[in-house]
């Protein structure tokens, strides 16, 4: 099984720092379910990621409280080399090298499994021995509707957000029904 890492909002906390970024006070909690954090702030698109867009923002995003716990039940389960960090950076330069520098710093074993890919594009990355673990609602369908397998990873904002206070537990489960599945279609 090759397996597709998510970043943002599995690993590293974009929507804490979009919310840092605008100024929003921290007890802000975005309405569950709903991607749309920009309408939420009363922002225009343009007006949510205008501050967004730069290498400081994506460089500096911290990981999330469960990144470490999500890579080590992740490489206890496929083991590390099939493992590759997918994520689809905003259109700026400065997304792109903050991405990178942000796996240099955080997970540097990762770097040369760094996949920089439009979320449009992630499905080409799609079969049966392919797993995306990934927290966005549409491109966990797309996956799936490509051929490979999905996990959505329950965080607030998706569809999920009633199991977002066991997300770990959560990822560790399908990754092993995942697992015992696809291990009884090879034998
Ligand atoms: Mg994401």
């Amino acid at each position: 099984m090759r397996v597709f890492l998510d970043l943002d909002g599995v690993l590293c906390d974009f929507v804490g720092g979009a919310l840092l970024a605008h100024g929003v006070p921290w007890h802000f909690i975005p309405a569950p379910g709903q991607w749309d954090l920009a309408s939420q702030l009363g922002l225009t698109p343009n007006q949510f990621w205008d501050p967004l867009q730069g290498f400081d923002f994506w460089a500096n995003l911290a990981p999330t409280d469960d990144c470490a716990g999500i890579l080590t039940a992740v490489e206890s389960r496929f083991g590390t080399d099939p493992v590759y960090l997918l994520t689809s950076p905003a259109h700026s330069s400065g997304c792109y090298a903050g991405k990178f520098a942000w796996v240099k710093r955080h997970l540097p074993a990762y770097l040369s499994r760094l996949l920089l890919v439009p979320a449009v594009s992630k499905p080409v990355l799609a079969g049966p021995g392919s797993l995306l673990i990934d927290d966005s609602d549409a491109n966990v369908a797309a996956f799936r509707q490509a051929g490979g397998w999905g996990i959505l990873l329950p965080r607030s904002w998706n569809a999920r957000h009633a199991e977002f206070g066991r997300s770990l537990p959560c990822l560790i489960e399908d990754m092993a029904q995942i697992d015992r599945l696809t291990s009884y279609h090879n034998t």
